[in-house]
């Protein structure tokens, strides 16, 4: 913030007293034509947006620092600041700076957020961009998400694990939470998601309560279902007054506030999301699974699936719905095309509406509205023409909303400027008002010669000229032959080497009269403009609704055209236990193989009475991990209604899906890789139902080897001998010590992902085949990855040592590990940097041989080394 002083001007004082208001934000002054930022606010914009920091004498001793940008540059500016996580403060000139009569009024009209924002620029088109609001009273925890730019509104209130999960799946760009717990919500939240703390009373349940009924302008929240969720309730109303407070008032695109069931939906954790990298890829230049679903035509589409990802239903009837319309889709390939048609032209109809409600629709996006409403007209009459009763159920729900298109039509232009503050907005015959001034306007050339004419009659000059100029308007011409020829009542205004240029007085009125006639008309096509903004205002609920269809149908169309382009199958559903996945691949690595290499298809079965547990074995990039995550990826396809990717598909309903990565990172904690993998394993322990799959993909990775296969062992004992549930269970390792386990539990079966050795070289064949494998072939992928040859053969040495010992001891377990490596036999070679023989490598051998470290100052060490280097160049 600028240092107050006395001597400081009268604007830098408006500007203080703004900036003290907002703090934390970066405060966008309105001067003239520019956004100024000062001070701080400048060093950082001038960072960010790599604009010039100049430094100026804000009128008092003191100097401070200035950068800033020309006003149509807002957008791309604004979008730069807030995507780089900072807050902004709009301050604009309330008034017509021409009117003012002092110091211009200024206010700010903003606040632009990375949660709270409307700016095209700002959001994805593909996904929401959620503002959280998080709370707890002891373990009931409450968390509230509002996309603004939709109007969705969202609470759930659970335990601390259920929220993170949330956290995990609708990703904030924003979360708002208590300062007087930071410390608390700073580790829930880690480095992502822009926490922004306020003051404890923001979470207060009676004033959240109030704010909410007052909101929705309901007696209580019971229509709501969410009325006895305090927590939960608390954290919406947070949202509410937050943004109450950052100058968003026009809220009436909230229509609703829908409690997020967790119960309907199959519970996919944070690890699991993040892990089967659903809809973010784990590493950079990735592919999520959302990227090979996703063929939406429309953003609300896109954006829904993301949702229909992240929350894949359990219940069969709403899964075999969505099947069915599918299923009628490709019988009807012609229809889907249709709509798909119509679903482009529509586009982003849950925004464009959010922007009627907050008053910053523009005229072509009205426009845009409208058009989309005679899309949606013809869309209806369409579905309801075609004998599919779910596309019907759909098409009932759509409203064209027919009022309001005809009001649009009849009133806003088909091509409208771009700015409402320019005229050209509104249809003639609208109001009589409006068509007189544009007569007027319209008229004017005709009227002007008429004037030159009469004057050119009254004077006898026949080159008589009328001009317009700034300084002093409309004017009469006469070269300066016929300049003596002039009446009297005519006013000189300029002489011109050649001619003079007088003013009269009916000229005067009619430049009166036309120049006033374009401000007027533009100030009656603004007002004309935002009443029908307002009137479309009245449409908010039935919009949206249009565009949840809309965006459901897309959604399905989208599978639609997946199944058909990838040959996926429709999955049975059952409710039963049983998963049978017949040549199953996974959808997004066979996508990527390049075309030589096809993907090698795996059939699969599980269930809880004979085959609960699978232990797979198989070397490194044998295809275990990949194994693993597609049929994971499958039952989550399957319950979000989508044909899957493989032959034949039985799936017996999920409720749970728990995928677990040995030595994962997540050194960004600070917390170790092996407690990580610990601590994510112990929450699937405390979580296990029937219903749950399991996937482990070599547990235990993150310690030593004896360690790691005991862990393994009693977690793999542990799932199958649990009291009440048989969660189905995969587990890759490259232990096949592991495969020990099959003898004692009847329910764990081995199977191993397998290689052909030719010629001392592997060769992945990728099948599942039962059996357990002999022995690893992490020597081989050494190899493979350029390990030097000595180190490999070593190994190799080694390896055999270990497996002669184990063939002699009874055991195949070995437990005395550490005593065989003290007789490992010593290496047959000596590994040596200076065997080159290399005189320079010579000299320095002798050199470092005749150091005593231990007897060598630092000063001295580094005169050593410089000798060393010196040596090297000799
Ligand atoms: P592992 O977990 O056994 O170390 P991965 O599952 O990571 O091995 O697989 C290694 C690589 O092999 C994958 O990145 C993929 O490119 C390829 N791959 C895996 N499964 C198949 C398959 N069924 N068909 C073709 N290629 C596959």
């Amino acid at each position: 913030m600028a240092k107050k002083s006395k001597g400081e001007t009268p604007m830098m004082k408006q500007y203080n007293s703004f900036k003290s208001k907002y703090p934390g934000a970066i405060l966008l002054f309105r001067v003239g034509d520019f956004y100024e930022t000062f001070g701080q606010d400048a060093v950082l914009a001038s960072q960010i947006l790599g604009i010039t920091l100049t430094k100026r004498n804000n009128g008092s001793a003191s100097e401070t620092e200035l950068a800033g940008f020309p006003y149509h540059a807002l957008d791309n500016y604004l979008s730069r600041l807030v995507k780089s996580g900072q807050r902004v403060a709009i301050c604009d000139q309330i008034e017509d700076p021409r009117f003012a009569k002092k110091l211009v009024k200024r206010g700010v009209t903003e606040l632009v957020s990375p949660g709270v924002s409307y700016n095209d620029q700002v959001l994805e088109t593909k996904s929401n961009n959620y503002l959280a609001s998080l709370t707890h009273d002891g373990p009931t925890w409450g968390i509230s998400f509002l996309d603004i730019s939709t109007g969705e509104f969202l609470v759930y209130e659970g335990n601390q694990e259920n929220i993170e999960k949330l956290i995990a799946s609708f990703n904030p760009a924003e979360v708002l939470c208590s300062k007087a717990e930071r410390g608390l919500f700073l580790d829930i939240l880690g480095d992502k998601h822009n926490p922004y703390f306020l003051e404890e009373w923001f979470f207060q349940y009676e004033f959240a309560y109030e704010l909410l009924i007052k909101h929705f302008a309901t007696q209580s929240l019971k229509g709501f279902g969410v009325e006895k969720m305090a927590q939960g309730l608390a954290a919406a109303g947070a949202i509410l007054h937050y943004l109450e407070q950052s100058m968003h008032q026009h809220l009436k695109h909230i229509t609703s506030l829908s409690r997020i069931e967790q119960g309907h939906y199959v519970w996919l954790d944070q690890f699991t999301i993040r892990n089967l990298e659903l809809v973010y890829p784990q590493q950079s230049g990735g592919v999520s699974l959302m990227e090979i679903l996703d063929h939406t035509h429309s953003p609300m589409g896109s954006r829904l699936l993301r949702k229909w990802t992240m929350l894949p239903l359990k219940n069969k009837e709403k899964i075999l719905e969505r099947q069915s319309v599918v299923s009628s889709l490709l019988e009807n390939p012609g229809l889907c095309e249709e709509i798909q048609e119509v679903l482009q032209q529509v586009g982003d109809l849950e925004r464009l509406i959010s922007k009627v409600a907050s008053r910053r629709v523009r005229p072509r996006e009205l426009l845009q509205i409208k058009k989309s409403l005679q899309h949606i007209k013809d869309l209806k009459e369409k579905l309801l023409q075609v004998d599919i009763p779910f596309l019907q159920k759909y098409a009932h729900r759509l409203d064209p909303c027919p009022f309001l298109m005809d009001t649009l039509e009849k009133s806003l232009l088909e091509n409208p400027k771009a700015l409402i503050n320019e005229g050209g907005l509104i249809k003639g015959g609208v109001s009589e008002s409006l068509d007189e001034l544009r007569d007027i306007v319209d008229n004017s050339k005709a009227y002007l010669e008429k004037t030159r004419q009469h004057a050119v009659e009254e004077t006898g000059i026949s080159s008589l000229k009328i001009g317009f100029n700034k300084v002093f308007g409309y004017y009469l011409e006469v070269s300066n032959t016929h300049k003596n020829k002039v009446p009297t009542s005519w006013v000189r205004k300029q002489t011109l080497t050649s001619a003079e240029r007088y003013i009269t007085e009916e000229l005067k009125e009619y430049e009166d009269k036309i120049l006033h006639a374009e401000e007027k008309i533009v100030a009656e096509e603004l007002q004309l403009y935002q009443q029908l903004v307002e009137d479309a205002s009245d449409f908010i609920a039935p919009i949206q609704q249009d565009a949840r269809v809309l965006g459901g149908l897309d959604c399905l169309c989208s599978f639609a055209t997946l199944a058909l382009k990838y040959d996926y199958c429709c999955p049975q559903l059952g409710e039963d236990f049983v998963i049978d996945i017949q040549e199953g691949r996974h959808p997004v690595i066979e996508r990527q193989l390049p075309a030589d290499q096809p993907f090698i298809p795996n059939s699969l079965y599980l269930d809880r009475d004979d085959q609960q547990i699978m232990v797979i074995t198989g070397p490194n990039m044998a295809g275990k991990s990949a194994l693993l995550r597609q049929v994971a990826l499958i039952c989550i396809m399957a319950q979000m209604g989508s044909f899957v990717p493989a032959k034949r598909a039985k799936i017996g309903i999920v409720d749970k899906i728990f995928t677990r990565v040995g030595a994962s990172d997540n050194l960004a904690r600070g917390e170790s890789t092996f407690m990580v993998e610990m601590m994510e394993t112990a929450s699937i322990m405390n979580n296990l139902s029937d219903r749950s799959l399991v996937l482990m993909d070599e547990i235990g990775r993150g310690t030593s080897t004896y360690d790691g296969i005991s862990i393994a062992w009693s977690i793999l004992e542990y799932l199958h001998e649990h009291p009440r549930s048989r969660p189905k269970t995969l587990f890759a390792t490259h232990y096949h010590e592991l495969n020990e386990l099959a003898n004692q539990f009847s329910r764990i079966h081995n199977f191993h992902v397998s290689v052909k050795e030719i010629n001392k070289r592997i060769v992945f064949l990728r099948k599942l085949s039962p059996g357990g494998s002999e022995h690893s072939f992490g020597i081989h992928v050494a190899k493979m990855a350029g390990i030097p040859p000595q180190v490999v053969e070593r190994a190799q040495e080694i390896m055999h040592y270990f497996e002669s010992e184990r063939l002699k001891s009874s055991s195949k377990s070995d437990p005395d590990l550490k005593e065989k490596l003290k007789d490992v036999p010593p290496n047959s070679y000596q590994l040596n940097i200076f065997e080159a023989q290399d005189p320079a490598l010579e000299r320095i051998k002798n050199l470092l041989e005749s150091l005593d470290v231990n007897m060598l100052s630092p000063i001295e060490a580094l005169l050593k080394l410089n000798e060393l280097k010196s040596l090297l160049q000799k």
